[in-house]
C-alpha cells in the first residue's frame, strides 16, 4: 500500500505539531514530514514537484499543498520521528478499512468490460474460461505428445467459444504467471493450426 511520501526535515524559523501526539516540534528538531493524497489523485503525484518547490505557505508557515479538485489534493503531515511508526500503523488500519468498505466486490458496477453482456453469456463465458484454466494445468502436467495435442485442440475450441462470447481476453489482465505462460506456449506450439 502507498503510503506517501516521507522528507526529513528540520524547521526553520516556527515549531510544529506532531500529527500524532499533537505535541510540539521545536525549531530544528529533526523529524519526519509526509505528504500523503486524499482522493484520487494518483496522476497528481507528478505535479509533486512543484508542490514542493512552490513558496506558497499558510498563515502558520506550513506549506500549503495543492488541491487538485474539490475532494481531492495533497495533505501534509509533520511527526515526530518516534512518533512515525506509530502514525503508519494507524493510517494503514484506517486506509485498509476504508478500501475495505468502499472497494468491496472488486471494480464498481457497470464499468467492467463484461457489464454489457448478459448474465447467461457472463456465466458461460466464465465457465469456459475456467475450462480453459484446467486445460492449461494439464498442459503442464504432461509431456506426452498425444495428450498435449488433444489439450492444444481442446484450448483452440475453448478460445473460439470464449471469442464467441463477445469479450476477448485480455493476457495482460489475466493473472497468469510469465514463465508459465510461456512453458505453455512452448509445449502446445508444434500442434497449433
Ligand atoms: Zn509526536
Amino acid at each position: 500500500m502507498f503510503i506517501g511520501l516521507v522528507h526529513a526535515n528540520r524547521k526553520r524559523s516556527k515549531s510544529g505539531i506532531c500529527k500524532q501526539c499533537k505535541e510540539p516540534i521545536e525549531v530544528e528538531e529533526l523529524h519526519a514530514l509526509i505528504m500523503t493524497r486524499f482522493g484520487s489523485v494518483q496522476e497528481s503525484v507528478r505535479d509533486l514537484r512543484a508542490v514542493q518547490e512552490s513558496a506558497k505557505r499558510d498563515r502558520f508557515e506550513e506549506p500549503t499543498g495543492r488541491r487538485i479538485g474539490k475532494r481531492e489534493g495533497l495533505r501534509y503531515s509533520r511527526l515526530h520521528m518516534t512518533c512515525l511508526a506509530k502514525w503508519m500503523i494507524v493510517y494503514h488500519l484506517y486506509k485498509s478499512r476504508w478500501r475495505e468498505e468502499h472497494r468491496r466486490g472488486g471494480r464498481p458496477d457497470g464499468t467492467g468490460a463484461l457489464h454489457e453482456l448478459g448474465d447467461e453469456v457472463k456465466l458461460a463465458r466464465r465457465r469456459l474460461i475456467r475450462r480453459r484454466a484446467e486445460t492449461y494445468r494439464q498442459i503442464l502436467a504432461t509431456n506426452d505428445d498425444t495428450r498435449l495435442e488433444q489439450l492444444t485442440q481442446v484450448i483452440v475450441a475453448l478460445a473460439a467459444e470464449i471469442e464467441g462470447t463477445g469479450v476477448k481476453v485480455i493476457s495482460k489482465m489475466s493473472r497468469r504467471d510469465g514463465k508459465k505462460a510461456e512453458t505453455i506456449q512452448r509445449k502446445i506450439q508444434r500442434f497449433l493450426p
